[in-house]
């Protein structure tokens, strides 16, 4: 145990049960140089206990390299709740969930995540004041978006040399809650859509309120386009895909897109430019941080200006050292997280 947290250089892990309610939590705690760890919540069902503590241990490291490079003053963490076969009262364990959250004194905040809802936030949020992304606070998902969108605008400038995005041809595979809000900004912009989502509904309603042209959800990422914008799973950049895209830059939403850190040099070899997910994909983690804090939605949009402004500082070091922009983005929290 203690070697895996001294390879993902993680502060303090914390296990809770509760056999009244079913609960079995791990909270990981990467990192909190720069502020309490803040991490969203997932409940799902794991093959076993150690492959929930690694899942845990894995994202806490990602949201403290997200925050940093989000300017927002946090460190990373994520929970882990492992859904039971069955569950006789989920509002019940989340509120065990958030009595667990409130022994830890603030050095944990959660979030909404795969698996869990606003609902779910609300039932912690009465034991706990760290709880975010309540009914109250609302949906992430569409500023996630609008940073995204913003995002591929200064890709679009730094790889084509403009970002105008009329007539942009952008491939966005999954559009669910951020890929569908991302694929409408898009149009608005004038931008030609390529669409797929596993669920056929999805890629329908693109199609009749956004005019996006469908296209088989195993062929998406061999489509010809300029930006691909990946929004659907992790994992889609990979020893079998890199060699196959035919877009000019990738810039999804999707976290963890990239297999393995080797892919982006790749990309780069291929003279892809690839936003580091973890940077575009911040606007959700910058309105949840700063809502949570009070904060209007004035100040949270000036916020997620910053994600353009940094991706365009990172392509810029990427370009001076011929290095791809995901090592350059991590070198950079790096220095925040870790440094003098
Ligand atoms: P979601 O579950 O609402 O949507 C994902 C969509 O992708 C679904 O409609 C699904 O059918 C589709 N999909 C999955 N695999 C696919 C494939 N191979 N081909 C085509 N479609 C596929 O999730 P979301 O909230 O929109 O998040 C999307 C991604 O962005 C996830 O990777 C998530 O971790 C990341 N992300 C989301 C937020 C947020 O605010 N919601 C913030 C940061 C990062």
């Amino acid at each position: 145990m203690f070697s895996m947290m001294e390879a993902a250089r993680l502060e303090a892990l914390h296990l809770a049960q509760d056999p009244a309610t079913g609960l079995k939590a791990v909270i990981a705690i990467h990192n909190t140089r720069l502020g309490p760890a803040l991490g969203g919540c997932r409940y799902l069902a794991y093959p076993d206990e150690q492959s929930a503590i690694r899942d845990a241990a894995r994202l806490a490291q990602g949201m403290s390299y997200k925050a940093a490079l989000a300017g927002i003053d946090h460190g990373g963490g994520k929970a882990v709740i492992i859904r039971p076969p069955h569950v006789a009262n989920r509002a019940a364990l989340f509120e065990a969930f958030g009595r667990f959250i409130e022994t830890l004194g603030g050095h944990y905040i959660t979030a909404m995540d795969s698996g869990t809802s606003s609902l779910d936030m609300d039932c912690i949020a009465q034991h706990t004041r760290h709880a975010t992304s309540t009914t109250s606070e609302g949906d992430p998902s569409p500023h996630t978006a609008l940073g995204v969108f913003a995002g591929i605008r200064a890709t679009a400038q730094a790889r084509l040399g403009s970002d105008d995005q009329e007539g942009l041809r952008i491939a966005i595979q999954g559009l669910g809650n951020v890929g569908y809000a991302l694929a409408e900004e898009l149009h608005a912009a004038g931008a030609e859509l390529l669409v797929s989502d596993l669920d056929p509904g999805r890629v329908q309603l693109a199609v009749e309120q956004l005019g996006a042209h469908p296209i088989a959800s195993e062929a998406l990422l061999t489509t010809p386009c300029d930006i691909l914008a990946p929004c659907g799973l992790g994992g889609v950049l990979n020893a079998q895909t890199v060699g196959q895209l035919r877009c000019a830059a990738v810039a999804g939403a999707a976290n963890n897109q990239l297999a393995s850190p080797e892919i982006a040099d790749e990309l780069e070899a291929r003279g892809i430019l690839y936003a580091p997910d973890y940077v575009l994909n911040a606007g959700g983690l910058i309105y949840v941080a700063l809502r949570h804090r009070g904060e209007e939605l004035a100040a949270i949009t000036a916020h997620l200006a910053q994600i353009s402004l940094r991706l365009t500082e990172i392509y810029a070091h990427a370009q001076a050292d011929k290095r791809s922009p995901a090592r350059v983005a991590d070198s950079l929290a790096e220095r925040l997280l870790y440094g003098p």
